[in-house]
């Protein structure tokens, strides 16, 4: 029998970060209104807050959701973690009080699979108890994102020392990093075009990585930057992985940091429904209430169907993962449905509320240019198209059938 239900433990945490959220996130945060618009002294207060909101999530065990109890974490799963982050996401800042928010998550994954146990006590280790952040820097202005093999960054051997030079930008969470996953081309002439590149941990702030600038987006300023690498120097035992074995981290790491993507995903569409339908009760115009117009009803029925299929595709990739059975065409379909429906979702819910939802007094307009980049960033929709047609056509010609491709599942 499929089973559907959350295990009894999981479930009590699901609703304990609920109530953390909605009792403690919630009230602390929603007083400072949006971060662009606040001074100086009100920033500091505000950073106070979360710094004080972190502390009391460790104390109520909430800590650090998807990492192993070893590392300070509370050792979930996919599917659990799948609940728990839909759930914190529901505030935009809810994933940094937990400790898992993106980038940071990713990188931990990361080394936690690749580090050396030397790399893992310097780097992990502190990431994990919350004293430092992290950033991974791959995308480069004069190429496209879309295909790391064209990354141009370059680091040679000089002794032992790796020396690089480069041009990044939109590298989340540069500013403040004590340290980033710097991906950079080591290799002249490999074999594979994807084994061209290699990983390197790089302490910051460091001059040699020089921050230009934080890149203002249709969402305002987030610590997105644009980094110049002029003769860095990074010592050889600070290379994560093996040499060429760039473009493999990075592929292991995209693939559940893109469904961690989903995740949170799935509670900020969750909140632009709820929004939807509460306005469309409350907004009386030609004689009835919107709830009760037809065009309305269509908006949230369409919306309601695409939320419950990102809600089954998030969790089947989410059981895949978990049970280390092939995850890759699963979380591509993911990625890309839940970025559109997150889209649609939120354009919805802002068309209901009219004026309002253009307004900067609800989260709608934010939520809604927060959503643009979900279509594009950690692999464009088109990619994932192409990735997902691939894998469909090859397995029509391996199997006869394209069963496998569609998640394969017993029907
Ligand atoms: C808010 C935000 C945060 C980010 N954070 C980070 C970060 O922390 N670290 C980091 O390294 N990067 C980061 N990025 C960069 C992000 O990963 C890239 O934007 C993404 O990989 C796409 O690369 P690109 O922008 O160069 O677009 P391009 O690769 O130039 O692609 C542009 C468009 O071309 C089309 N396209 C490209 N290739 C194909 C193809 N083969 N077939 C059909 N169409 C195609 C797609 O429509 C795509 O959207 C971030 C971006 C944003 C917006």
């Amino acid at each position: 029998m499929i089973d559907f239900t959350l295990a009894p433990e999981h479930e009590a945490i699901r609703t304990k970060v609920r109530d953390f959220v909605e009792n403690h996130i919630k009230p602390a945060v929603e007083p400072f209104g949006h971060r662009d618009e606040m001074d100086p002294e009100k920033h500091r207060s505000y950073v106070g807050e979360l710094i004080r909101l972190r502390k009391l999530a460790v104390k109520e065990g909430l800590w650090l959701p998807h990492m192993p109890k070893e590392w300070g974490g509370m050792g979930l799963g996919s599917t659990a973690m799948a609940a728990v982050s839909a759930e914190a996401a529901k505030v935009s800042i809810g994933p940094f009080v937990l400790n898992a928010q993106a980038p940071d998550e990713g990188n931990q994954h990361t080394l936690l699979h690749w580090g050396t146990p030397e790399q893992k006590e310097k780097y992990l280790r502190p990431l994990c108890e919350g004293s430092t952040r992290s950033c991974f820097a791959m995308t480069e202005p004069e190429v496209a994102g879309s295909d790391p093999t064209l990354i141009k960054t370059f680091a040679y051997r000089d002794g032992d020392e790796w020396v690089i030079n480069g041009h990044k930008w939109f590298i989340s969470g540069a500013r403040g990093a004590k340290f980033a996953l710097l991906i950079a081309r080591t290799e002249e002439d490999p074999d594979l075009p994807q084994a061209a590149n290699s990983c390197f941990i790089v302490d910051l702030p460091n001059p040699a990585f020089r921050i230009v600038r934080d890149i203002h987006t249709m969402s305002g300023g987030h610590n997105h930057c644009e980094i110049m690498i002029e003769d860095l120097r990074v010592p050889a035992e600070n290379m994560l992985g093996g040499r060429g074995q760039g473009h493999l981290l990075g592929q292991y790491r995209l693939g559940p940091a893109r469904l961690a993507h989903c995740m949170r995903w799935i509670g900020q569409a969750e909140i632009a429904l709820d929004m939807m339908v509460k306005r469309s009760l409350e907004r009386f115009s030609h004689g009835s209430l919107l709830a009760e117009k037809q065009g309305i009803q269509w908006m949230i029925a369409d919306s309601a169907m695409e939320l419950y299929q990102s809600k089954l595709m998030v969790l089947h990739a989410a059981y895949k993962l978990e049970n280390k059975l092939d995850f890759i065409s699963e979380v591509s379909m993911a990625k890309h449905f839940v970025a559109n429906s997150l889209w649609k979702i939120t354009d919805r819910a802002i068309q209901v509320h009219g004026a309002l939802g253009y307004s900067t007094d609800t989260p709608l307009a934010n939520m809604l240019t927060q959503a643009r980049w979900s279509r594009f960033a950690d692999g464009a929709d088109e990619i994932h198209q192409m990735r997902i047609a691939q894998r469909t056509i090859a397995a029509y010609k391996d199997f006869g059938s394209t069963t496998k491709a569609t998640g394969d599942l017993p029907l």
